[in-house]
């Protein structure tokens, strides 16, 4: 690819984001929204001045300010949600490329947040994004309250339309390749439901579905989400897990680490054709035991190895909230978890994407000394 490009993302050209406030961005990494889906449509936004300006940015190179997230993970040989979405979307990446034009969209792809319902409380969650944590959040940061323990998508919305899955209307949802769904938990989400039931009456079971889950339940009401995934062809499953056991379930309370292994365990055996993911958002809980955590997930065959030997693991620093961030362990810490990692590495011979990714992890660990700041309210 043309030096010229290096920051292109495909996004900009194809998708939209409708955040559980009824937000419209160019994608979910946090943005400040111009638009909100009671005033404009989904493929009304992508002409709209703010997505031309970063499709310009793009097309010159530059990195748009709401895209350095991406850039700083790439910069750490960690995978970035650009360059999943460039592969996701490689035929029409094609596109610009060719024939480089910030006019030129098409609605192909919308990432749909119904609502922050949840049954986890992710130590390093906030009210925003899971029903469960709304007293938490308030006592944290009662600066940024969250008014209501559930949020969904903007009232005004229902008065626009009959219900929420009719936000997107007939005519986009026919031209659409993907659509996305997180939380909150999307599978305990009944508007969720109701959208692949729609999904399913027009026949468009060809759709790509990608999910953000913590797979914690496959049931809800009447629904069993499995029965409806088996009527599409194409699904992938980003699972959210940043431990293994006991581990995993301090980490996200509320997780059952063996209903979720069966969970897994009944995807497989069930939807052989349905992609998984797994993610894992690191901080001081679990960067000394990551080395663990990973083989683990290889060794109970969770996820599987690609054409090339690599397995889908994806890392996020977290560096929110602050004192959560690998980057305040005192030094001590940071080398025992840095050779902790070194020793795997150098042991286990893992797979090359997972040794770049861990490298990128250990570099991100030692960028910045945080400690004196931020160690003692940990
Ligand atoms: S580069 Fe990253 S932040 Fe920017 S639109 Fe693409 S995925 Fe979103």
């Amino acid at each position: 690819m043309s030096e010229t490009y290096s920051s292109l993302c495909i996004l900009p050209w194809l998708h939209v984001y409708v955040g559980v406030s009824g937000s419209l961005q160019s994608c979910c990494i946090p943005q400040i929204p111009q638009k909100k889906l009671s005033e404009t449509t989904p493929s009304e936004f992508l002409h709209h001045p703010s997505m031309h300006s970063i499709r310009r940015q793009m097309l010159k190179g530059q990195w748009p300010e709401q895209c350095l997230p991406c850039k700083k993970s790439e910069e750490l040989g960690l995978a970035s949600f650009r360059l999943g979405s460039n592969q996701l979307f490689k035929e029409e990446f094609d596109s610009p490329r060719r024939n480089p034009s910030e006019y030129f969209v098409t609605l192909r792809s919308v990432d749909l947040r119904f609502s922050n319902t949840c049954n986890l409380k992710c130590r390093s969650c906030n009210g925003f994004s899971s029903s469960a944590w709304r007293d938490e959040h308030n006592l944290i940061y009662p600066d940024f309250p969250v008014d209501s323990k559930v949020l969904n998508l903007d009232i005004d919305l229902l008065e626009k339309y009959e219900s929420l899955n009719q936000c997107i209307s007939d005519s986009d949802l026919s031209g659409l390749k993907e659509i996305s769904f997180a939380g909150g938990e999307p599978l305990l989400i009944e508007a969720q439901y109701k959208f692949l039931e729609r999904l399913i009456q027009m026949g468009r079971t060809d759709i790509i579905l990608s999910y953000t889950t913590n797979l914690s339940r496959l049931n809800y009401k009447h629904w069993n989400v499995l029965e409806l995934w088996q009527q599409f062809e194409n699904e992938n499953l980003h699972l959210s897990l940043d431990g293994v056991g006991e581990k995993g379930e301090y980490i996200r309370q509320g997780l059952d680490w063996e209903r979720w292994l069966a969970n897994v365990q009944k995807v497989r055996q069930l939807l052989t054709h349905v992609r998984r993911d797994i993610h894992f958002v690191v901080s001081v809980f679990n960067i000394l035991d990551l080395a663990f955590h990973t083989s683990e997930i290889i060794r109970l065959n969770i996820i599987c190895s690609d054409e090339n030997g690599n397995y889908p693991i994806g890392f996020t620093c977290l560096d929110w909230p602050p004192y959560l961030d690998i980057q305040v362990l005192p030094s001590d810490l940071k080398t025992e978890a840095k050779n902790r990692l070194y020793e795997y590495i150098e042991t286990s011979r893992p797979c090359s994407s997972l040794k770049k990714a861990l490298h990128g992890i250990i570099q991100y660990m030692g960028r910045e000394e945080r400690c004196a700041d931020l160690g003692a309210s940990f």
